[in-house]
């Protein structure tokens, strides 16, 4: 699948890790949600595609939830 961004089909994937913090929230004891996807990385222009896990995603929406509160 070419890349949505450029249309490079030079792309290449990795696993990473990555810790996803709520921007909006200022209080930095929030816990970070780490996930470890595998990675779509275009070599020409840069831009990375990944799925968050169903479990790290339900700790994402739940984020939200007490945001909104
Ligand atoms: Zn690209």
């Amino acid at each position: 699948m070419p890349c949505k961004s450029c249309g490079s089909v030079n792309q290449k994937k990795f696993s990473a890790e990555m810790g996803i913090h709520f921007p909006e929230l200022k209080d930095i004891d929030k816990p970070v949600v780490w996930v470890f996807p595998e990675i779509v990385v275009c070599l020409d222009c840069g831009t990375a595609e990944f799925a968050v896990p169903q479990a790290e995603l339900r700790e994402l929406a739940k984020g939200d939830a007490t945001e909104a509160r």
